[in-house]
Protein backbone atom coordinates (compact mmCIF):
# COMPACT_ATOMS: atom_id res chain seq x y z
CA UNK A 1 0.00 0.00 0.00
CA UNK A 2 0.56 3.69 -0.73
CA UNK A 3 -0.66 5.78 2.01
CA UNK A 4 -1.23 9.75 1.36
CA UNK A 5 -2.49 11.66 4.03
CA UNK A 6 -4.90 15.03 3.48
CA UNK A 7 -5.72 16.98 6.65
CA UNK A 8 -6.57 20.22 8.34
CA UNK A 9 -9.13 22.09 10.04
CA UNK A 10 -12.49 22.56 8.44
CA UNK A 11 -12.76 24.52 5.43
CA UNK A 12 -9.31 23.81 4.29
CA UNK A 13 -9.74 22.26 1.21
CA UNK A 14 -9.69 17.88 2.31
CA UNK A 15 -12.14 17.19 0.12
CA UNK A 16 -11.99 19.43 -2.57
CA UNK A 17 -8.07 17.94 -3.04
CA UNK A 18 -9.61 14.41 -2.54
CA UNK A 19 -11.92 14.95 -5.00
CA UNK A 20 -9.07 16.33 -7.20
CA UNK A 21 -6.71 13.42 -6.45
CA UNK A 22 -9.97 10.78 -7.83
CA UNK A 23 -10.82 12.76 -10.53
CA UNK A 24 -7.09 13.08 -11.81
CA UNK A 25 -6.65 8.81 -10.98
CA UNK A 26 -10.12 8.27 -12.92
CA UNK A 27 -8.32 10.05 -15.89
CA UNK A 28 -5.29 7.63 -15.67
CA UNK A 29 -8.05 4.92 -16.52
CA UNK A 30 -7.42 3.97 -12.42
CA UNK A 31 -10.13 1.94 -10.81
CA UNK A 32 -10.85 3.73 -7.41
CA UNK A 33 -13.65 2.86 -4.63
CA UNK A 34 -14.22 5.54 -2.75
CA UNK A 35 -15.87 5.96 0.94
CA UNK A 36 -17.07 8.35 3.62
CA UNK A 37 -18.75 7.41 7.10
CA UNK A 38 -22.14 7.70 6.36
CA UNK A 39 -22.96 9.61 9.44
CA UNK A 40 -21.37 12.81 7.15
CA UNK A 41 -24.76 13.01 5.39
CA UNK A 42 -24.37 17.49 5.48
CA UNK A 43 -24.50 17.82 1.26
CA UNK A 44 -25.36 14.46 0.66
CA UNK A 45 -25.66 11.07 1.47
CA UNK A 46 -23.98 8.70 -1.01
CA UNK A 47 -20.93 11.22 -2.74
CA UNK A 48 -18.42 12.81 -1.00
CA UNK A 49 -19.30 16.71 -1.18
CA UNK A 50 -17.28 19.99 -0.61
CA UNK A 51 -18.31 23.05 0.91
CA UNK A 52 -18.11 24.32 -2.70
CA UNK A 53 -19.80 22.16 -4.16
CA UNK A 54 -17.77 19.15 -5.85
CA UNK A 55 -19.34 15.84 -5.27
CA UNK A 56 -18.25 12.30 -6.17
CA UNK A 57 -19.37 9.17 -5.55
CA UNK A 58 -19.33 6.72 -2.96
CA UNK A 59 -20.01 3.96 -0.69
CA UNK A 60 -21.37 5.48 2.65
CA UNK A 61 -20.41 3.26 5.49
CA UNK A 62 -20.99 2.45 9.30
CA UNK A 63 -17.37 2.08 10.13
CA UNK A 64 -14.38 0.96 8.86
CA UNK A 65 -14.91 -3.22 8.84
CA UNK A 66 -17.26 -2.20 6.13
CA UNK A 67 -15.07 -0.86 3.77
CA UNK A 68 -12.45 -4.10 4.44
CA UNK A 69 -15.58 -5.87 3.40
CA UNK A 70 -16.45 -4.01 0.18
CA UNK A 71 -12.94 -3.97 -0.72
CA UNK A 72 -13.08 -8.28 -0.88
CA UNK A 73 -16.24 -8.60 -2.43
CA UNK A 74 -15.13 -6.68 -5.19
CA UNK A 75 -11.57 -9.03 -5.25
CA UNK A 76 -12.43 -9.34 -8.99
CA UNK A 77 -11.67 -5.97 -9.46
CA UNK A 78 -9.48 -4.82 -6.79
CA UNK A 79 -9.04 -0.75 -6.75
CA UNK A 80 -6.03 0.98 -7.58
CA UNK A 81 -6.66 3.57 -5.46
CA UNK A 82 -9.37 3.49 -2.21
CA UNK A 83 -10.15 6.84 -1.34
CA UNK A 84 -11.42 7.46 2.26
CA UNK A 85 -13.11 10.62 3.50
CA UNK A 86 -13.73 11.82 6.67
CA UNK A 87 -11.51 9.40 8.88
CA UNK A 88 -11.34 10.70 12.11
CA UNK A 89 -15.20 9.71 12.68
CA UNK A 90 -14.59 5.73 12.67
CA UNK A 91 -13.59 3.43 15.52
CA UNK A 92 -9.79 3.81 16.01
CA UNK A 93 -9.63 -0.20 16.20
CA UNK A 94 -11.22 -0.76 13.36
CA UNK A 95 -9.51 2.32 11.43
CA UNK A 96 -6.10 0.39 12.59
CA UNK A 97 -7.28 -2.95 11.17
CA UNK A 98 -8.09 -1.40 7.81
CA UNK A 99 -5.15 0.20 7.53
CA UNK A 100 -3.20 -2.88 8.59
CA UNK A 101 -5.53 -4.96 5.93
CA UNK A 102 -4.42 -2.06 3.01
CA UNK A 103 -0.66 -2.35 4.16
CA UNK A 104 -1.02 -6.03 2.74
CA UNK A 105 -2.43 -4.93 -0.70
CA UNK A 106 -0.75 -3.56 -3.58
CA UNK A 107 -3.12 -0.39 -3.71
CA UNK A 108 -2.86 3.20 -3.12
CA UNK A 109 -4.94 5.01 -0.69
CA UNK A 110 -5.96 8.48 0.16
CA UNK A 111 -7.22 9.59 3.57
CA UNK A 112 -8.96 12.52 4.53
CA UNK A 113 -9.75 13.98 7.92
CA UNK A 114 -9.43 16.80 10.47
CA UNK A 115 -5.78 16.79 12.27
CA UNK A 116 -7.35 18.03 15.32
CA UNK A 117 -11.09 18.46 16.79
CA UNK A 118 -12.50 21.97 17.97
CA UNK A 119 -10.60 21.81 21.26
CA UNK A 120 -7.35 21.44 19.25
CA UNK A 121 -6.63 17.87 20.25
CA UNK A 122 -5.79 15.74 17.61
CA UNK A 123 -7.66 12.77 16.16
CA UNK A 124 -6.30 9.66 17.09
CA UNK A 125 -6.68 8.05 13.36
CA UNK A 126 -5.09 10.95 11.31
CA UNK A 127 -2.74 10.40 13.45
CA UNK A 128 -1.81 7.35 13.36
CA UNK A 129 -2.05 7.88 9.37
CA UNK A 130 0.38 10.15 9.21
CA UNK A 131 2.66 7.92 11.38
CA UNK A 132 2.00 5.33 8.51
CA UNK A 133 1.95 7.39 5.48
CA UNK A 134 4.58 8.06 2.68
CA UNK A 135 2.70 11.32 2.30
CA UNK A 136 1.25 14.03 4.51
CA UNK A 137 -0.63 17.19 3.07
CA UNK A 138 -1.44 19.54 5.67
CA UNK A 139 -3.50 22.25 4.38
CA UNK A 140 -4.87 25.87 5.77
CA UNK A 141 -8.31 27.70 5.40
CA UNK A 142 -8.65 31.23 5.76
CA UNK A 143 -9.29 32.74 9.44
CA UNK A 144 -12.28 34.39 9.22
CA UNK A 145 -11.38 37.01 11.92
CA UNK A 146 -8.46 38.45 10.19
CA UNK A 147 -7.75 36.42 6.79
CA UNK A 148 -4.30 35.26 8.11
CA UNK A 149 -3.44 31.19 7.64
CA UNK A 150 -6.13 29.14 9.42
CA UNK A 151 -5.21 26.13 11.50
CA UNK A 152 -7.83 25.26 13.74
CA UNK A 153 -11.36 24.36 14.10
CA UNK A 154 -13.72 27.38 16.51
CA UNK A 155 -16.43 26.22 16.81
CA UNK A 156 -19.66 28.54 17.37
CA UNK A 157 -21.75 26.82 20.10
CA UNK A 158 -21.89 25.83 23.46
CA UNK A 159 -21.77 22.37 22.87
CA UNK A 160 -18.79 20.35 23.74
CA UNK A 161 -19.53 16.93 21.44
CA UNK A 162 -16.17 16.21 20.55
CA UNK A 163 -17.92 14.89 17.27
CA UNK A 164 -20.89 17.01 16.11
CA UNK A 165 -21.64 17.15 12.48
CA UNK A 166 -21.81 20.98 10.78
CA UNK A 167 -20.92 23.43 8.45
CA UNK A 168 -21.06 27.19 8.90
CA UNK A 169 -23.60 26.72 11.15
CA UNK A 170 -21.48 25.97 14.26
CA UNK A 171 -17.75 25.89 12.93
CA UNK A 172 -15.42 28.17 11.15
CA UNK A 173 -11.87 28.49 10.12
CA UNK A 174 -9.35 30.71 12.65
CA UNK A 175 -5.69 30.71 13.25
CA UNK A 176 -4.37 30.02 16.26
CA UNK A 177 -4.48 33.71 17.64
CA UNK A 178 -7.79 33.92 16.53
CA UNK A 179 -9.01 30.80 18.32
CA UNK A 180 -7.17 30.71 21.58
P1 LIG B 1 -12.83 20.71 4.03
O1 LIG B 1 -13.12 19.36 3.47
O2 LIG B 1 -11.39 20.90 4.43
O3 LIG B 1 -13.76 21.09 5.15
P2 LIG B 1 -13.84 21.61 1.47
O4 LIG B 1 -12.92 21.02 0.45
O5 LIG B 1 -15.17 20.92 1.65
O6 LIG B 1 -13.07 21.79 2.86
O7 LIG B 1 -14.18 23.13 1.11
C1 LIG B 1 -13.18 24.09 0.85
C2 LIG B 1 -13.91 25.32 0.34
O8 LIG B 1 -14.61 25.94 1.43
C3 LIG B 1 -13.03 26.43 -0.18
O9 LIG B 1 -12.61 26.21 -1.52
C4 LIG B 1 -13.96 27.62 -0.10
O10 LIG B 1 -14.81 27.66 -1.23
C5 LIG B 1 -14.86 27.28 1.10
N1 LIG B 1 -14.59 28.06 2.31
C6 LIG B 1 -15.54 28.47 3.18
N2 LIG B 1 -15.00 29.11 4.23
C7 LIG B 1 -13.66 29.13 4.04
C8 LIG B 1 -12.54 29.64 4.80
N3 LIG B 1 -12.70 30.28 5.97
N4 LIG B 1 -11.29 29.43 4.31
C9 LIG B 1 -11.13 28.81 3.13
N5 LIG B 1 -12.13 28.31 2.38
C10 LIG B 1 -13.39 28.46 2.81
MG1 LIG C 1 -14.41 17.89 4.02
ZN1 LIG D 1 -6.93 35.10 12.80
Amino acid sequence: MILEVICGPMFSGKTEELIRRITRAKYAKQLVLSFKPNMDNRYSSDEIASHSGARENCFPVVDATDITDIIIQNKKSFPDLIAIEEIQFFDQDEFRNLISFLQTQNTKAIVAGLDMDFAGLPFENVTFAMGVANRVDKLSAVCVKCASDATMSYKKTESSQRMEIGKTDIYEARCYRCWS
